[in-house]
């Protein structure tokens, strides 16, 4: 379940309780569903280690959680966070993020079940490197958001088995994304929209160039890969709430 190790430290977590970073609410800011409000829960720990992550402050299991701005000690139990939530009055859905949320999959499956129980719709990010984890959960998870790791882009070694596994047992709640840098190749970019086509044809795929290569930079770089129309539904999406200067 731990590709590169079970998080230092970890206590174990609990359908009740877990570990938290913060939450906040925001616009969704990555992907198909650019701009719709939601409750961004952002759990704590990632034994992944990518080298363009722009949330390493939720690698580590951290004791404090801030939460609508007040600081809570971890763990952190279901129905305070529930609680906080059904504060914030409508939102589109309730995205539970990381940090990497499968790999406290008891905790992510309590939250999703109470959250869906609440009326909530669920939505859930994650590395996609954890299909038994995805098992635990899925029932509750809405709309899954699915991250392909590309080893150029995260400098860390490929998961392709775990990716295909795990899109598998998503089917069409999943939608992907692939971050793309300078350092892609285009031929890897095409493996990965081939893996795509062979699991999950009619699945959506959000590109996503980091803010360095830029859409610019992906359209020249990427422009053969774009053309051979390997998926139907293929997308080049910015990280909107980077470009808006928004959390
Ligand atoms: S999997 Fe997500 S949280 Fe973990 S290192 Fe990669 S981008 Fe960061």
């Amino acid at each position: 379940m731990f590709p590169f190790g079970r998080p230092r430290g970890l206590v174990q977590p609990t359908l009740n309780k877990g570990w938290v970073s913060e939450i906040f609410v925001s616009l969704q800011g990555e992907g198909p569903y650019i701009g719709v409000r939601q409750v961004f829960i952002r759990l704590s720990g990632c034994s992944f280690g990518c080298a363009y992550c722009d949330t390493k402050q939720a690698w580590k299991l951290v004791k404090r959680a801030e939460i609508f701005g007040k600081t809570e000690i971890n763990p952190v139990s279901v129905a305070a966070v529930l609680h906080a939530v059904k504060a914030v009055g409508p939102v589109h859905s309730v995205s539970i993020t990381g940090g990497e949320p499968l790999e406290q999959p008891e905790f992510t499956r309590g939250l999703l079940k109470e959250l869906k129980k609440s009326g909530f719709k669920t939505y859930l990010e994650t590395n996609a490197a954890h299909p038994l984890a995805l098992k635990q959960v899925l029932k509750y998870a809405d709309i899954i958001s699915a991250d392909i790791k590309l080893p150029s882009a995260t400098g860390r070694k490929a998961v392709w088995k775990e990716h295909r596994e795990f899109l598998r047992i998503a089917g069409s709640k999943a939608f992907v994304k692939i971050v793309v840098t300078d350092s892609t190749a285009e031929k890897e970019l095409i493996s990965a929209l081939l893996m795509l086509k062979n699991v999950s044809p009619g699945i959506t795929a959000c590109i996503q160039p980091d803010p360095a290569l830029g859409i610019k930079g992906a359209l020249k770089k990427f422009g053969s890969a774009l053309s051979k129309g390997i998926l139907k539904d293929l997308r080049v999406t910015p990280q909107v709430h980077k470009i808006a200067g928004i959390k």
